[in-house]
């Protein structure tokens, strides 16, 4: 190889060498690992008297069963973590008259106002209505060989029970709910 041509090579090797370092230099880097942001939901504050008092957007409640059964007793997980069901007349609620909000037992999320609740004679509590739209979920549910509406809590994803339609006027509707998924809050008393 003449020395003419060595340079040849020699050159052509550098131009080389030096696209493909500015080919990495332009590459474009990788993102940062960013914490994925906590889901959020939007459900209506409610006081001891089952009001609500505004909108409020909180993060949603993902625990694991094993943070779950350790917060919950073992009925409240059968019925909010996996959709089970209380005997009838055996809750604390189903007969329970007091003025005052039944929260969700596992997150506090107000769901009930007193003022909904009627005696519909099937053991379980029994509301015409949430305390607000916002704070429960529904969905379709097949189980048992039947079409029903399962209401669940909005924030927590909590299992509650089911909803009619034979309930009383105006609404038509009937929350069927489960004691278990239920904490009562008694209603401030000025
Ligand atoms: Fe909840």
């Amino acid at each position: 190889m003449t020395p003419r041509r060595r340079l040849l090579l020699f050159g052509a090797w550098g131009l080389l060498s030096c696209r493909r370092q500015d080919h990495t230099e332009q590459s474009t880097p990788e993102p940062a690992a960013t914490p994925e942001a906590a889901p959020q939901v939007v459900i209506a504050a409610v006081d001891a008297n089952g009001t609500p008092t505004g909108i409020e957007t909180v993060p949603r409640i993902d625990h694991t069963d094993e943070v779950w059964r350790a917060r919950l007793s073992h009925r409240q997980f059968l019925v909010l973590r996996r959709k089970g069901t209380e005997a009838p007349f055996s809750g604390r609620y189903w007969n329970h008259h007091e003025q005052g909000v039944y929260r969700c037992a596992g997150c506090g999320t107000g769901l009930f106002a007193s003022a909904t609740k009627f005696d519909s004679g099937t053991g379980w509590p029994s509301f015409t209505r949430p305390v607000a739209e916002e704070n429960i979920a529904r969905q379709a549910d097949g189980s048992l060989g039947v079409e029903r509406t399962e209401v669940l809590c909005r924030r927590c994803g909590g299992h509650l029970g089911h909803v009619f339609d034979d309930g009383p006027p105006p609404d038509g509707l009937r929350y069927c709910i489960n004691s278990e998924a239920l904490a009562f809050e008694p209603a401030a008393h000025s």
